[in-house]
């Protein structure tokens, strides 16, 4: 009987079970045949539903499902979007601890149902089947579900500053929420321009009075805004920047192409994003046009059977949000599946 390797835990608990139940059928064939008759999850390719992407949603709705008796598999390639961040806060019971930290709690809670399997690996296509869904992996196994839930987040863009990607979580921010009150009143700088840099700057004034707008190229701001910041001894500067100098991603200063210099404790900024994921999408689940996975408020997708949770979905990008999310998507799916088979 071939045990993959990569799935895991909650296998091994398994895998003692089926070798005790290998001993029996030497004293039993019969018994084995019955066994594997009775147990067509042994195979572990056939699930009651696949989560692709085993992070904070992921794991969650792990959770819902894994404790609504599901066979499950959730398949993860460990690429969680905070992995470079130190510290994540403005999440109740777990503020100030390493995202690390926070998932391997999650995943160790998650192990406990042992109906929930895991698999470490890229899963890289999907397809519907007459009965549900199959999902492929870059090492070339398939599995197969009735439903799949994609808690698959999304990629950020670093844009073609030297030391950007360096910095990115750890003094290049993108949430007031998450660290802002890290680095209150101190020196610091917001990357943007136009009508969302107006909006941002303005956001991160709650933080800090010592205050740069950076809008790397000429100014679009209106004039009633560079007013607005005007008077609130907002500085804007239009420079090129050319790098961003650090130790350790902690940044020190900005240097533009002009030559001069800036110090600077955070930088704040958007960075574009694509999906992580792009099976939703061959799947045939609607992007909206911001790019996120298309959801209703069960967080179905457009497809039917297939749910979509987390950062994937949503602008409003944290832990806690995510949590939430990926606990509704499994609760709802459970429901459902239940609903199918109750006729
Ligand atoms: C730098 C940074 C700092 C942050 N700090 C905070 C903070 O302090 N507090 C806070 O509340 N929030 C913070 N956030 C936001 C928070 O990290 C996200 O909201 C949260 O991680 C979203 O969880 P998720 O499960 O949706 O996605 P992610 O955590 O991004 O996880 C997605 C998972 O899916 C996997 N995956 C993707 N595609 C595939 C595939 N094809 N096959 C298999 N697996 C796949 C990835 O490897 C990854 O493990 C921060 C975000 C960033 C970028």
């Amino acid at each position: 009987m071939k045990i993959p390797d990569r799935i895991t835990v909650s296998s091994r608990r398994r895998f003692i079970r089926q070798s005790g139940a290998l001993f029996a059928a030497f004293a039993f064939p019969f018994r084995l045949i019955e066994y594997l008759k009775s147990n067509p999850m042994e195979t572990h390719t056939h699930f009651d539903i696949i989560i692709v992407g085993g992070s904070y949603s992921g794991l969650a709705a792990g959770m819902a499902l894994g404790r609504s008796l599901r066979k499950v598999l959730i398949i993860d390639s460990n690429k969680p979007c905070n992995r470079q961040t130190p510290y994540s806060h403005n999440f109740i019971t777990q503020d100030g601890k390493p995202p690390a930290e926070i998932a391997a709690t999650a995943r160790q809670q998650v192990e406990k149902y042992d109906t929930v399997h895991f698999f470490s690996g890229l899963a890289t296509s999907g397809s519907k089947t007459s009965d549900g869904f199959e999902i492929g992996v870059a090492s070339g196994e398939t599995f197969h579900a009735k439903k799949v839930i994609f808690a698959t987040g999304i990629h950020d863009i670093m844009p073609d500053i030297e030391g950007y990607a360096e910095c990115w979580g750890i003094s290049v921010l993108h949430c007031p929420y998450c660290h802002g009150y890290e680095v209150r009143n101190e020196k610091t700088g917001i990357l943007a321009n136009g009508d969302q840099g107006f909006e941002f700057t303005a956001l991160i004034s709650n933080w800090t009075k010592d205050l740069t707008l950076f809008t790397n190229g000429k100014s679009t701001l209106t004039k009633q805004q560079a007013a607005t910041l005007a008077k609130r001894n907002i500085r804007v500067n239009e420079d090129i920047i050319d790098r961003l100098e650090h130790n350790n991603g902690h940044l020190t200063h900005i240097v533009f192409k002009s030559g001069t210099i800036a110090p600077m404790t955070a930088l704040y900024a958007h960075s574009t994003f694509e999906q992580h994921c792009h099976i939703p999408e061959t799947l045939g689940c609607e992007i909206t046009s911001e790019g996120y996975i298309k959801t209703d408020p069960l967080q179905k997708t457009s497809i039917p059977g297939i749910y979509a949770c987390g950062d994937n979905t949503t602008k409003l990008r944290t832990v806690s949000n995510a949590v939430a999310m990926g606990t509704f998507a499994g609760m709802v799916a459970n429901k459902e599946m239940v609903l199918e088979g109750f006729k």
